[in-house]
């Protein structure tokens, strides 16, 4: 048996990864829910034990297959590339879509639709100016560590244009009956939340992974409970036979996605500025845990390393905010650890930096051959479909498929809508609002409505917009 569960009554879970004839045993404790949700809703903070999921992913799929596994070593070995040559070619904006599958409750929690773009917003550009070394707090990286600092080419940036050629805002809000998405569900691969990741299973299809970096937003859970992991990164190099393409992307937790503006805005302490989804992106193009997520081994020692020769040996994850100079067991003098990397587990306030070798990999992933190539090959997905008549104010249909109630919700108030009809297959029109004009908030009750598919037909002043609606 590679992996043994642990349940018990404390009160965060804690991930050992103890490495035994050449192999990673991970232990895990799982807490009581109701202290984490206490927490979770007073003091809008947990315990952080295990913030990222990607090393379980990891040494879960390596045990499965030797083919990924070997994929894995391939990745993390690969010997470093010219760094600043690589970085200096490569200029690219990826396109990203985030699907934000939450209760009706939870997004309310975050403000609603108007909360999720202000998150989004944020979100954006926390990493972009992180990837490009252009955040305003690289100026605190401490002097010794200042000549690694990397700036990376890639940027990203919202799909304006869905996979069928429609005007899309660049994210989707799915209203799930779900409370949340397992680590190791059974829907799908089984792997990172992989039940979110389907329509089917009240989540939401990934658009194609080829053109699109796919961004699932959930209440993250673990057999049915709460966990601390605010985020998880399914890069393409360990999908194949046991995980889908379908199932690439990242899933973040919804209290840690963008940047808080309010003292009272909900957030998982020490992860709301934004840099969950930074460090995800980070294993997304080839990163490892800085400490090598072999429990305190050092490179030197029989450890695993995290491939990087310009981030020093490091034992274990750090967390909160440490004092520079901080030494462990892997660097004992000079400028000891990197704990201020993205790739560490410190706060999102303390979290600086990327290096030259570490950015070196993550912009070699872009180019031609390598596995995230595709993805800056459709730089027009960043447009609107057409640019002529840029729709200054898009709106999102929501839930689709519907149980029961249809919003419609409109970015400004729009002055040019003029009706908004829903009609049946044959054509037949089953609901209609005729004076639509003036207000941005629309819903519809299809509780009557027969299951099946429905058009939404947006009729406005010079155009008309026909959305496909499912009714379950
Ligand atoms: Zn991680």
């Amino acid at each position: 048996m590679l992996s043994t569960e642990n349940k018990d009554n404390n009160v965060t879970w804690h991930c050992v990864n103890i490495p035994i004839f050449g192999r990673m045993f991970k232990y895990i404790h799982i807490g009581g829910l109701a202290v984490l949700f206490f927490f979770f809703s007073t003091v809008q903070g947990f315990g952080q034990a295990s913030k990222c999921g990607f090393a379980h992913v990891v040494t879960a799929l390596s045990e499965q297959s030797t083919e990924v596994e070997d994929a894995i070593s391939s990745v993390r070995e690969e010997k470093p590339r010219a760094a600043a040559k690589v970085s200096a070619s490569v200029n690219v904006t990826v396109p990203v879509v985030f699907h934000i599958v939450l209760t009706q409750t939870q997004l309310n929690s975050i403000g609603g639709i108007p909360g999720v773009e202000r998150r989004l917003d944020s979100q954006m550009k926390v990493i972009n100016m992180d990837f490009a070394a252009q955040n305003p707090d690289i100026s605190s990286v401490p002097d010794g560590f200042k000549p690694y600092i990397g700036a990376s080419g890639i940027q990203f940036g919202l799909a304006h244009t869905a996979p069928d050629g429609s005007a899309t805002l660049g994210y989707e809000v799915i209203i799930t009956s779900k409370t949340g998405f397992d680590s190791d569900g059974s829907y799908g691969s089984g792997f990172g939340f992989s039940g979110a990741k389907y329509s089917a299973n009240a989540g939401a299809d990934a658009w194609d992974p080829e053109s699109y970096l796919n961004i699932w937003i959930v209440n993250p859970m673990d057999n049915g409970r709460q966990t601390d992991i605010v985020g998880l990164a399914v890069p393409p190099y360990l999908t194949g036979s046991s995980v889908p393409r379908e199932e690439e992307g990242v899933t973040l937790h919804y209290a840690a996605f963008g940047k808080r503006v309010a003292l009272n805005d909900i957030y998982v302490k020490g992860s709301d500025q934004g840099r969950t989804l930074t460090h995800e992106l980070g294993h997304y193009f080839g990163l490892f845990h800085i400490w090598g997520d072999d429990d305190g081994y050092c490179p030197n020692n029989g450890g695993k390393d995290d491939g990087i020769s310009d981030t020093p040996p490091q034992g274990y994850p750090s967390s909160g905010c440490p004092t520079y100079p901080k030494y462990d067991n892997c660097s004992p003098t000079g400028n000891g650890i990197m704990f201020m990397n993205y790739m560490d587990y410190v706060f999102d306030q303390c979290a600086l930096l990327f290096t030259q070798e570490q950015v070196a990999r993550m912009d070699g992933k872009t180019v031609f051959g390598e596995y995230a190539f595709s993805l800056s090959q459709h730089p027009w997905l960043l447009s609107y479909p057409d640019p002529t008549t840029t729709p200054v104010n898009s709106y999102v249909m929501y839930p689709n498929p519907v149980d029961h109630l249809l919003n419609i919700t409109f970015r400004f108030v729009p002055t040019d809508l003029r009706t908004i009809r829903i009609h049946d297959l044959s054509g037949r029109m089953v609901a209609a609002i005729e004076d639509a004009t003036g207000t941005a908030y629309h819903s519809f009750n299809t509780g009557n409505l027969h299951a099946g598919m429905y058009f939404v037909v947006l009729e406005f002043s010079d155009r008309q917009e026909v959305k496909k609606l499912i009714v379950r």
